[in-house]
C-alpha cells in the first residue's frame, strides 16, 4: 500500500514519521522549492511533546528548543494577570511546553524520515479517484499513483477544496505580525512565555534559543491590509509605545517580519472521503490563541498512522481517526476563537473587569480547561 501525503509542514512530516514507524510505504510532496528558515517560532504544548515522546523525538525537540518554566498573561506593563502552573503540568504529563524555531523543528522532523521520503517543489493541483486507486496531478504536469492520499496542505488546502468545496475560512477579526529578534532578554524573562494584553493590541514573546526571541504582535483590525516594508518596524514600535520598554527593544532588534490575517476553518462535518483524508490545518485550522494548531496536527499524525496500521479498509481507519480526534480539535477551534475575542476587549471598563477576574482566578482553575487539551487519552 502506497500512501502519499501532500504538504511537508509539521502535520505531514509527523504523519510520515509515524507511518514509517508502522511499516507503511509513504511519500511526502511539498510545494515549496526548499525548506527555508522562515516562519518564526512555535510553542510545542505538552500534548504535542507526549506524542513526540511516543515517536522517540521528545528529547531532541527539548534539546533544540527551550523548555519553558513560566507562562503568563500580563497587562501592557508585563504585570501578571494569570500564570500557568508549569511545574504541575510537567509533573502530571512528563513534559513542559517547548519553544522552538519552526525551521529547527522542521529540519529535525525531516531528519527522522527515511532518505528520499520528502520531495520539494511538488505542488499538487488536483487528484482523481476510481476503483483502481488515486492519481495525483502536480503543477509541473507530472502525475503519481497512490492507494491512500493524505491532505496535510494547510489552511488553504487544495485537497480539501476538491473534497469539500463548501468549506469556509473565517477571518477572526485580528491580524498578526511575527518575527525572531536577535536580542538577549532580561533574566526574569528567560525560559518564559509572556503574552501582554492591552485593548486592541496584544504582544507575546519567548526565548527560543540563546539570544533569539520569537515574538508575535496581534491587532484587532480589518483583513487584507498591507505593510510598507520601509516603515513596518517603526509602525509596530509606534503601536506598542504604551507597552513595557522590553517590547520595543524586541521589535527593534528584528529583521524580517511576517504578517498574517488570523483565520480559522468553519468546522467540517467530515474529514475523509473513501481513500482520501485530511489532517492538521487542512481539516480543522484554528486561530493561534491557544498555541495548539501544530499540536493538534501532531496528535492527528499519531492517531491516523495508528488506525491505518490497524485496519485493512482505509475508510474504517479514517472513520475511527475522525471519531477519536474530532471532539478535541473542535474544542480547540471554538475556544481559540473565544480567547481571541476576550484578549481584544476594546472598552477600558471591560478590560478592567476582565483583568480583575483573571487576577482572582486560582492558577489551577485557569489551567483546568486546558487539561482537556493537554491530556492524551488514547
Ligand atoms: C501566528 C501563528 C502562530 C502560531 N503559533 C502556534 C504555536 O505556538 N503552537 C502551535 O502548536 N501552533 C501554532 N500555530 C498553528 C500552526 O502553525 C499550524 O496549526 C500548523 O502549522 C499546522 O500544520 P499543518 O502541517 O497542518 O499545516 P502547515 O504547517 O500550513 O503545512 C502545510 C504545508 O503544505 C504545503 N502545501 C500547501 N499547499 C500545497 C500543495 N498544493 N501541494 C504541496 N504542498 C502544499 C505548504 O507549503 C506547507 O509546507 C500558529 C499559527 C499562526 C498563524
Amino acid at each position: 500500500m502506497k500512501c502519499v501525503i501532500i504538504g511537508g509542514g509539521i502535520g505531514g512530516l509527523t504523519t510520515a514519521i509515524a507511518l514509517q514507524q508502522k511499516g507503511v510505504e509513504v511519500k511526502v510532496r511539498e510545494a515549496a522549492p526548499e525548506i527555508k528558515a522562515i516562519g518564526a517560532g512555535i510553542w510545542m504544548a505538552t500534548n504535542a511533546m507526549q506524542i513526540f515522546d511516543r515517536l522517540g523525538l521528545a528529547q531532541r525537540v527539548t534539546a533544540e528548543g527551550i523548555s519553558l518554566e513560566k507562562v503568563s498573561i500580563t497587562d501592557r506593563q508585563l504585570r501578571i494577570l494569570s500564570a500557568m502552573d508549569i511545574p504541575a503540568i510537567k509533573k502530571r504529563y512528563g513534559h513542559s511546553i517547548v519553544a522552538i524555531h519552526r525551521a529547527t523543528l522542521q529540519q529535525l522532523l525531516i531528519g527522522s524520515l527515511a532518505p528520499g521520503t520528502l520531495e520539494t517543489g511538488k505542488r499538487c493541483e488536483s487528484f482523481t479517484e476510481d476503483d483502481a486507486g488515486i492519481r495525483i496531478r502536480y503543477t509541473d504536469q507530472s502525475e503519481e499513483a497512490a492507494d491512500l492520499l493524505i491532505g496535510a496542505d494547510g489552511i488553504h488546502s487544495v485537497i480539501r477544496e476538491q473534497m469539500f468545496p463548501e468549506a469556509k475560512l473565517r477571518y477572526a477579526g485580528q491580524t498578526c505580525w511575527r518575527g525572531v529578534s536577535n536580542h538577549s532578554l532580561e533574566d526574569r524573562f528567560k525560559r518564559s512565555t509572556i503574552e501582554a494584553w492591552g485593548g486592541r493590541y496584544r504582544f507575546g514573546f519567548s526565548e527560543i534559543a540563546d539570544d533569539k526571541v520569537y515574538w508575535f504582535a496581534v491587532q484587532a483590525t480589518r483583513p487584507g491590509g498591507k505593510d510598507n516594508p520601509g516603515t513596518i518596524k517603526a509602525d509596530l514600535l509606534s503601536a506598542y509605545q504604551n507597552f513595557a520598554p522590553t517590547i520595543g527593544r524586541i521589535i527593534h532588534h528584528t529583521s524580517g517580519i511576517i504578517r498574517n490575517d488570523l483565520m480559522d476553518l468553519r468546522p467540517l462535518g467530515q474529514w475523509y472521503l473513501r481513500r482520501i483524508c485530511l489532517i492538521g490545518d487542512a481539516a480543522h485550522a484554528a486561530t493561534p490563541n491557544m498555541g495548539q494548531g501544530g499540536a493538534q496536527a501532531i496528535e492527528d499524525a499519531w492517531v491516523l498512522a495508528d488506525q491505518i496500521s490497524r485496519y485493512d479498509q482505509p475508510e474504517q481507519a479514517f472513520r475511527r481517526y475522525q471519531q477519536i480526534r474530532m471532539p478535541k480539535a473542535r474544542f480547540v477551534v471554538s475556544n481559540s476563537r473565544r480567547i481571541g475575542s476576550m484578549a481584544h476587549l476594546a472598552k477600558p471598563w471591560a478590560q478592567l473587569v476582565r483583568n480583575g477576574l483573571m487576577k482572582l482566578m486560582p492558577r489551577q482553575l485557569a489551567g483546568s480547561r486546558l487539561h482537556r487539551v493537554w491530556a492524551i487519552d488514547y
